[in-house]
């Protein structure tokens, strides 16, 4: 582990390029994995410039793969760097980085999905939650499909301060999908507005920091992808448990054409759904007529507010499931048909 505080500054010796490696070690792409490469080391060292000054920092890498963001991290004169990878294939090609770089990158072959960097760092590492953040970044270019449930895990981990966190408000740099990132990253009244700005503005600072062509990886990818950069806030926008957030914002997004209450209401059971929704919209003093994409964060602060006094004055309400009541309502009106049959009517 390097000593931090040093001043020299480090670079790699002169290393074989990525195409070289891909080929040495034969890591064709796996399509089926959504494996698609950086090759270009200007644009992965733009990448790790932009998620910050990295000079004695701890940096967890997920899936490195070829390790081309992986070379631009060991030349950022970080103090360790542990990278996660899934596939066997990019093991060897790693430790040719890691001999190059003696001490400083520690690899490890497993799943990000359950990999505990909470016990991975050291823990002097570990600043309080109001302080500025700690010297631990995340970066990572991943599947798509693991980079969106992950970043789910990731904010609940951020309004828990566990996983991560437990570090402080530790930064992360991430590529996604050019829209997931538009949607992570968009305002009140943008066409792009959904559930996950809601998820990641009321507990982050979300910047979409660049966005790389499609054919900058190899192979190309359908789509150009959006990187973004997160910094959790010291105070949520919203201060209840991620759960409740979750779920008032999950049942707004689900019309997300109509106006606002119609997804609202089915927080409710149909019996007092009208009431109820009204009650909640109007203690909120939110607009009813507004569409999902039209409120703002402090709007869905005042109804998770209010629909927590709500579940706290009616302990059933945060466990009701509107699609558990409408299969059951299927069921008892199947019954009642069959007793119809049953009967010759
Ligand atoms: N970061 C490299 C780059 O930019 O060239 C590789 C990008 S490729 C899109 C994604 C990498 O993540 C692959 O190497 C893949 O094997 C790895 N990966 C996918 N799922 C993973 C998981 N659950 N845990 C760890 N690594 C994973």
């Amino acid at each position: 582990m390097a000593a931090s505080g040093t001043l020299s500054t480090f670079r790699l010796p002169p290393l074989p390029t990525i195409r070289e490696i891909i080929k040495l070690f034969r890591l064709h792409a796996a399509k089926q994995l959504s494996q698609n490469f950086l090759l270009d080391l200007r644009l992965t060292d733009k990448i790790v410039r932009k998620a910050g000054n990295l000079t004695n920092a701890y940096v967890y890498e997920v899936g490195p793969g070829p390790g081309g963001i992986t070379r631009s991290i060991l030349n950022a004169n970080v103090a360790e760097l542990l990278v996660v990878e899934k596939d066997s294939r990019f093991i060897p090609g790693l430790q040719m980085l890691s001999d190059a770089a003696p001490g400083k990158l520690r690899i490890v072959h497993g799943d990000v999905l359950t990999f505990k960097i909470e016990r991975a760092f050291p823990e002097i590492l570990k600043r309080p939650w109001e302080d500025d953040p700690p010297n631990v970044h995340i970066i990572g270019n991943l599947p798509f499909s693991v980079s969106t449930p992950l970043i789910i895990k990731w904010l609940e981990n951020v309004s828990c301060r566990d996983g991560p966190f437990v570090y402080g408000r530790t930064r992360m740099t991430l590529t996604f999908q050019k829209e997931v990132a538009e949607r992570l990253t968009a305002n009140t009244g943008s066409k792009q507005r959904s559930r996950l700005s809601i998820m990641a503005q009321y507990l982050c600072n979300v910047q979409h920091i660049l966005t790389i062509p499609g054919q900058a990886f190899v192979p190309k990818p359908e789509v150009d992808v959006g990187v973004v950069h997160f910094t959790p806030l010291v105070r949520p926008r919203i201060e209840q448990p991620f759960k409740l957030v979750e779920k008032v914002v999950q049942n707004t997004f689900q019309f997300r054409r109509k106006y606002c209450y119609r997804g609202l209401g089915m927080l409710f059971p149909q019996i007092h759904r009208v009431e109820s929704t009204g009650k909640l919209l109007e203690l909120a003093d939110v607009d009813p007529t507004l569409r999902p994409s039209q409120l703002s964060v402090s709007h869905f602060k005042s109804l998770c507010d209010v629909y927590r006094k709500m579940c706290d004055e009616d302990p059933h309400l945060f466990a009701y499931n509107f699609r558990e009541e409408l299969k059951q309502n299927k069921s008892k009106n199947q019954e009642k048909e069959d007793d119809k049959e049953r009967n010759g009517l």
